[in-house]
C-alpha cells in the first residue's frame, strides 16, 4: 500500500497500522485504507496470459499478478464494460450484486473473490482461477454421470445452494456452465451477475432472467418466485446429468416454455429409484410442494435417501476425493477451457471513459480487497525498505503475449484456499467404478447419448 503522501515503503508499527519509512506518516491497515492505494491495484498490476471465456458485459482472462501482494499468482480477471451495463437499470443492480455477493460469500464451493477495481469506462473482478474449466466440459465428455459421480457434485452444489440461501441469496442461474470446477475437481459456484439480494422467509421477487432449460416454472410465469426455484434448477441439472439433456427441452423458447410448464415429467427406466423420487421431488412444478421449499431449506434435500452415502461434513471440508481431477500439468494449464477462448489473443484495451455523474455513481463502491489479502498484507510486512517495483521494459503487463505460452511442466503450490496442494502432471485417479445399492440396483454405466457440441450454445 501507499501512505497519504504516496510513498512507496512502509514497515509495520503494530500489526493493524503501518508506518510509512520516508514522510513517518502511519496508515490503519484496513479495506479502506488498501482501497485508496487499490488505485494503484489496477489493470496494470495484472500481465494478461490467455482468454478463458466470454460474459455478456466483456471477457474473461487468465492473469498473473505483477506487482504487490501476491506477485506471480495466477489469477481469473472477469472485464466488464460499463458503457454495456448502464444501458440497463438492472444490469447495474446485477453488477452490483456479483461484486457484493462475491465480497459477502466465503464458502468451499464458491468462487473466492480476491480485488475489485474500476477504470473509467471498466469494470474489474479479480477472481481465483478455476483451471478445472466448468463442470459442462466434463458432461460433455461424458455424456451422463454415474449416479455416484453425479450424487458428489450434487451435494456440493446443494451445500453451496443452501449457504447462499442462509445469506438471503437466491443463486437463479444453476445451469452447467456457471458450474466450475478447481484444479482439484471441486465444486464452485461462479457467475453471480443474476442473483438476487434479500430473498429472506417469505419474501418474494418479480425479475425474469436466466436460463430458459433450467428454469423454474413460477419465474416463466412471472408469479414470483423464492428460494426454491434453485431447488428446481438442481432437479434439472440432476436429470441432465443422469440422462444427458435437461428434463424439458424443444426447438425454440416458447416450445420449451410451455413443456416447463405443463408436459409431464417423464424419466428413463435406467434411473434408480432413490434418483428417481429425488427428481421427481425436486421438479415438482408447485413450488409449495417441492422438497427444500420448507424452513429446513437444504437440509431436507441433504436428508433424501440418494444422497445417504455422503457424510456431509467430510464432503464440506472437502474429505471427500472427486470424481475426475482435471489433468493440468501447470497452473496456467488451460486445456480445460474451449479453444475457441484460449486460441484468442488476450488483449483488454485501456479505457479511460469518462461517464455521466451520475452514470459514474452507479459504480461508486466497487472497489474492494478481500480480507484475506490484507491479513496477507499484514503477516508480509517486513522491516526491510522494499524499492519502487521498476517495469522492464519488455515485459509490459498490458503487452498480450502468445496465448499458446507454456510454463515447464512440474508440481506447483496453489495456496487460493489455503490448500497446499502439488498438482502432478499425471493421470487423474478413474472414475470411481459403479456401486450396487442397497435397493439390489447399480448405479447405471449405460450408453452414452452423445451430447451435442452445439446445445452449450442454444441452451445461452
Ligand atoms: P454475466 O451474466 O455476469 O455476464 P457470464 O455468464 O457472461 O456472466 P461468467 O459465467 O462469469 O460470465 O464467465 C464467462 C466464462 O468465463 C465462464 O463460463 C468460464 O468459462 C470463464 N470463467 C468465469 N469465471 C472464471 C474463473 N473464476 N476461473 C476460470 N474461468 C472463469
Ligand atoms: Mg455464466
Amino acid at each position: 500500500i501507499t501512505c497519504y503522501l504516496g510513498c512507496w515503503i512502509l514497515f509495520t508499527t503494530v500489526p493493524e497500522s503501518a508506518l510509512c519509512k520516508i514522510c513517518k506518516e502511519e496508515v490503519e491497515l484496513t479495506s479502506e485504507s488498501v482501497n485508496r492505494d487499490s488505485e494503484r491495484v489496477g489493470p496494470d498490476c495484472f500481465e494478461l496470459l490467455t482468454v478463458l471465456g466470454k460474459g455478456g458485459y466483456g471477457k474473461v482472462f487468465q492473469v498473473r499478478k505483477v506487482q504487490g501482494a501476491q506477485t506471480g499468482k495466477i489469477f481469473a480477471m472477469k472485464v466488464l464494460k460499463k458503457a454495456k451495463i448502464i444501458r440497463n437499470a438492472k444490469d447495474t443492480a446485477h453488477t452490483r450484486a456479483e461484486r457484493e455477493i462475491l465480497e459477502t460469500v466465503r464458502h468451499p464451493f464458491i468462487v473466492d473473490l480476491l480485488y475489485a477495481f474500476q477504470t473509467g469506462g471498466k469494470l474489474y473482478l479479480i477472481l481465483e482461477c478455476l483451471s478445472g474449466g466448468e463442470l459442462f466440459m466434463q458432461l460433455e465428455k461424458e455424456g451422463i454421470f454415474m449416479e455416484d459421480t453425479a450424487c458428489f457434485y450434487l451435494g456440493e452444489i446443494t451445500l453451496a445452494l443452501g449457504h447462499l440461501h442462509s445469506n438471503g441469496i437466491i443463486y437463479r442461474d444453476l445451469k452447467p456452465e456457471n458450474i466450475m470446477l478447481n484444479h482439484q475437481g471441486h465444486i464452485k459456484l461462479t457467475d453471480f451477475g443474476l442473483c438476487k439480494e434479500s430473498i429472506h422467509d417469505g419474501a418474494v421477487t418479480h425479475t425474469f432472467c436466466g436460463t430458459i432449460e433450467y428454469m423454474a416454472p413460477e419465474i416463466l410465469t412471472r408469479s414470483g418466485h423464492n428460494r426454491a426455484v434453485d431447488w428446481w434448477s438442481l432437479g434439472a441439472l440432476m436429470y441432465d446429468m443422469m440422462t444427458g439433456s435437461p428434463p424439458f427441452t424443444a426447438e425454440n423458447r416458447k416450445k420449451t416454455i410451455d413443456k416447463i410448464l405443463k408436459c409431464k415429467l417423464s424419466l428413463p427406466p435406467y434411473l434408480t429409484i432413490d434418483a428417481r423420487d429425488l427428481i421427481k421431488k425436486l421438479l415438482k412444478k408447485s413450488p409449495a410442494q417441492r422438497l427444500g421449499s420448507s424452513k429446513a431449506d437444504c437440509a431436507d434435500i441433504q436428508k433424501h435417501p440418494f444422497f445417504r452415502h455422503i457424510n456431509w461434513d467430510d464432503l464440506l471440508n472437502k474429505r471427500v476425493e472427486p470424481p475426475y481431477k482435471p489433468q493440468l500439468q501447470s497452473e496456467e494449464d488451460v486445456s480445460q477451457f474451449d479453444t475457441r477462448f484460449t486460441r484468442q489473443t488476450p488483449v483488454d484495451s485501456p479505457d479511460d471513459t469518462s461517464l455521466s455523474h451520475s452514470a459514474e455513481h452507479a459504480f461508486a463502491g466497487f472497489t474492494y480487497v478481500a480480507p484475506s489479502v490484507l491479513e496477507s498484507l499484514k503477516e508480509g510486512f517486513s522491516f526491510e525498505p522494499r524499492t519502487r517495483p521498476v517495469r522492464r521494459h519488455n515485459s509490459s503487463p498490458r503487452t498480450p503475449i502468445s496465448p499458446l505460452k507454456f510454463s515447464p511442466a512440474g508440481p506447483f503450490k496453489s495456496s487460493i484456499d489455503g490448500e497446499p496442494d502439488i498438482l502432478s502432471p499425471t493421470s487423474p485417479p478413474a472414475a470411481p467404478a459403479p456401486k450396487p445399492l442397497e435397493n439390489g440396483t447399480t448405479t447405471q454405466p449405460i450408453r452414452t447419448p452423445a451430447r451435442n457440441k452445439k446445445q452449450k450454445g442454444q441452451r445461452r
